[in-house]
């Protein structure tokens, strides 16, 4: 390994920029979390993403509901939050207890509040590439991450493994919009490491731990994890790294990879909100 992508000097670049035009604003801009139940890890990510947010300046308003709340009360919440003029994002902590319509939560937020761009407004924005809306948080971060060490995109084949909506998906897209052929695997894909040793870009999204091994990579490959999985007490990738380390020319590790990038993102999609909303863009 060449470089180590380390996604905590990256965050750290991003929040210096980003504290300095928040306290240009005079203003706090403001997030709504809303939680429905008491999942122990939504718990500590929605504490991570309120340190970080009034720490640059943002107000962070942590709503929560019992898992027995019935769904139209959450959507009369969104509905509230949607004309309340003092919040400028809103987001519900994923994934909710089983039973409630993900769909249908998330698609009674305003477009224009959705800081975690899972509205179906802001995913066609981003499918059509049109430009404005909001990117999902750790597809944003990703970008961010190859942005920052000056990795380029344009031309370059990549390999996505996964394909969900709310990370595998809108990283492929990204790509793709930059300029990049990408390769999307997934469960159904007959031979995953003949696709992802092709690719000069790689991104593990499986949430399967030490999935990939030597086997999935080459030489001169830049390899990003994105999977977070705990076991006991350590926050394990999709990437065996000490074997991979070895082989690429550039990797993140996990923890101190996208992780940090995810929540650096939410609040550059915030501060775009706020500023949509006040027009100063
Ligand atoms: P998901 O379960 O919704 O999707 C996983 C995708 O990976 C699916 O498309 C599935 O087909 C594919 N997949 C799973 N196992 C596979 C295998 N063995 N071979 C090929 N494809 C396989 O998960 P998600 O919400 O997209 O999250 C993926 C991972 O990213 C999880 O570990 C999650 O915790 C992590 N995550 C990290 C951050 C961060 O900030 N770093 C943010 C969000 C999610």
């Amino acid at each position: 390994m060449e470089v180590l992508l380390d996604g905590k000097v990256v965050r750290n670049a991003i929040a210096a920029k980003l504290s300095a035009e928040i306290a240009k604003l005079g203003k706090k801009p403001t997030l709504a979390i809303i939680q429905v139940g008491d999942d122990e890890r939504s718990s500590v990510y929605i504490g991570q993403k309120k340190i970080f947010g009034e720490k640059i300046g943002c107000s962070v308003d942590h709503v929560r509901f019992a898992s027995s709340v019935p769904e139209n009360e959450i959507v009369g919440k969104i509905t509230e939050l949607n004309r309340d003029e003092r919040v400028h994002g809103i987001i519900v902590q994923l994934p909710l207890p089983s039973g409630f319509d993900e769909k249908k939560i998330t698609e009674a937020i305003d477009p224009k509040k959705d800081v975690d761009g899972l509205h179906s407004e802001n995913m066609r924005r981003l499918e059509e590439d049109r430009g404005g809306g909001f990117v999902p948080a750790t597809a944003k971060g990703v970008l961010s991450l190859l942005d920052f060490y000056k990795i380029s995109i344009k031309g370059k084949k990549a390999a996505v493994i996964g394909r969900s909506r709310l990370v595998g998906r809108p990283v492929a897209l990204l790509l793709a919009h930059r300029g990049a052929s990408v390769t999307v695997c997934h469960r159904g894909t007959k031979d995953v490491p003949a696709e992802t040793r092709k690719a000069d870009i790689f991104v593990a999204a499986a949430g399967h731990p030490a999935l990939v091994t030597n086997d999935f990579v080459r030489p001169g490959q830049v390899v990003i994890d994105v999977g977070i999985t705990k076991r006991g007490d350590k926050i394990v990738g999709d990437v065996d790294f000490e074997a991979v380390s070895g082989v690429v020319s550039a990797i993140t590790p996990v923890p101190g990879g996208i992780g940090p990038l995810t929540v650096v993102s939410l609040f550059e999609n915030l501060l775009i909100a706020y500023q949509e909303e006040k027009g100063l863009k």
